[in-house]
């Protein structure tokens, strides 16, 4: 089926031509007449099966229609969990509104916040933000929400691990009643269900099966080695097997920065990707991996976060992520849009009841392969499907109970055409431009998953 049987006009079927697209995935072709019809959407998709074009072409298309009013005044939002998905979900805006003549700006933390505002002052039509800053601006009075007509939160779930609800919910608090309201989220936990719920009653739901999620399109293999070889296995296939280009997940900075000196020594260059390093030098960075003078890069799973890679050949799971979810989300790094890739897993002993619930999400088990000379001298037991974690798992927690929202219906729900939820007054703080609680969770989140 052709993008322009979806009802999306000439202006964005060419863009998405001039892209190579010639037809829509899955998520794009059953979101974006549902958006375009202006309802409310929630969707279990991961990244890598074109989500994002499954939101922004339809926004595109709606805005494309009228105009922006007044300075400072967006017309639509995305917030998003990290700089790096801010960025390249912009990127993808201007791509595909190339035609179209809107203008968007990608607003995040940790770079010097005047051009975003005068980028704000000279007009944007949609804002791609991380929560943070957005709460930041906003009470700084640089952005005013009045005539904001669409709201995205994508990779939800993401956004709730990381601390941010309550930025999420103040923004959202902020926002005028009658907008449409699209949710993406990995999995539609049963957070992220109470989220979309404090926000709109029933909304069109689609859910891409997991097995479509997983993508049959990637190569997974694991192989089983003693936490003190890993460094020399990785040394030994990028050697071995001539990898050109890897992208090397791993689970903290000090980790990511030994790494890349012990590939040094065994003559392999290598960079590390972490939050610790600045944002002008994890864009050059990934400028650099993606244009193939960086061959291997070695990121933690916070910051690699959104990088979009076209072609990206490989992914090696160095140390195996928690929760499950973050598994698919990493593998879904590779193989992006029906292109072919492989993730490649080192798992030693002590995670075998990680691997497990891994394997459980997938519905499979994962290939494992043996390498000569790296048999582990503690063997990975076999593992089982369906196995429930006696340690508690974030989607499983028992004191996760639906939040109550304190007194709903103080504000008027009479226009409500698109079913919204009036949202609590009493959470509708002024804004003091102070941190909050949910700032500090939010950061202290972030730490904790990016040691
Ligand atoms: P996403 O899941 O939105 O992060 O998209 C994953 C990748 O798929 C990106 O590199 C997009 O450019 C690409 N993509 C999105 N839609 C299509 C499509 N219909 N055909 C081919 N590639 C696509």
């Amino acid at each position: 089926m052709p993008f322009s049987k979806l009802g999306l006009s000439e202006s964005l079927t060419k863009a998405v031509n001039e892209l190579g697209y010639s037809e829509p995935t899955t998520i794009q072709a059953k979101a974006i007449p549902v958006v375009l019809q202006g309802q409310n959407l929630i969707a279990a998709a991961q990244t890598g099966t074109g989500k994002t074009a499954s939101f922004v072409l339809p926004i595109l298309e709606k805005l494309s229609k009228g105009e922006t009013k007044r300075k400072k005044r967006i017309r639509a939002l995305i917030l998003v969990p990290t700089r790096e998905l801010a960025i390249q979900v912009e990127e993808k805006i201007t791509q595909y509104g190339k035609h179209t003549g809107l203008t968007s700006l990608a607003m995040y933390g940790g770079v010097d916040e005047q051009q975003q505002k005068q980028r704000l002052i000279e007009g944007v039509d949609v804002l791609v933000a991380t929560p943070g800053r957005l709460i930041d601006m906003y009470g700084r009075r640089a952005v005013y929400f009045e005539e904001v007509e669409m709201v995205v939160l994508d990779e939800a779930d993401r956004m709730l691990d990381m601390g941010f609800i309550d930025d999420i919910e103040k923004i959202l608090d902020r926002l005028p009643e009658n907008i449409q309201f699209l949710l993406f989220s990995a999995t539609l936990s049963r957070k992220v269900r109470d989220l979309a719920k404090s926000v709109v009653e029933n909304p069109h739901e689609i859910t891409i099966a997991a097995n479509q999620a997983s993508k049959s399109n990637i190569e997974q293999w694991l192989i089983t080695v003693d936490k003190d070889k890993k460094s020399a296995l990785l040394s030994h296939l990028i050697q071995e097997k001539q990898w050109d280009q890897a992208l090397i997940f791993i689970e903290t900075k000090h980790g990511a920065a030994k790494l890349v000196s012990q590939l040094e020594k065994r003559g392999i260059a290598a960079e590390a990707f972490h939050s610790g390093r600045s944002q002008a030098i994890r864009a050059q960075l990934l400028e650099d991996f993606k244009a193939g003078s960086i061959k291997y890069l070695i990121a933690t799973g916070v910051a690699a976060r959104g990088i979009d890679i076209e072609d990206l050949s490989r992914v090696v799971n160095y140390d195996l992520p928690f929760p499950a979810d973050e598994y698919v989300h990493r593998i879904g790094r590779t193989g992006r849009a029906n292109a072919t890739g492989e993730a490649i897993s080192f798992v030693s002993k002590d995670n075998f009841k990680n691997l497990c619930m891994i394997e459980s999400r997938l519905g499979h088990l994962i290939e494992r392969r043996e390498v000569e000379g790296f048999a582990p001298k503690k063997p990975v037991p076999v593992t089982i499907l369906n196995y429930v974690p006696k340690t508690k798992h974030v989607d499983q927690d028992p004191t996760d109970k639906p939040q109550k929202r304190a007194n709903p219906g103080n504000r008027s729900n009479r226009n409500n055409t698109n079913n919204r939820k009036p949202r609590s007054a009493s959470k509708a703080k002024p804004n003091t431009g102070n941190r909050t609680d949910g700032r500090k969770d939010s950061r202290q989140a972030v730490r904790k998953a990016d040691k």
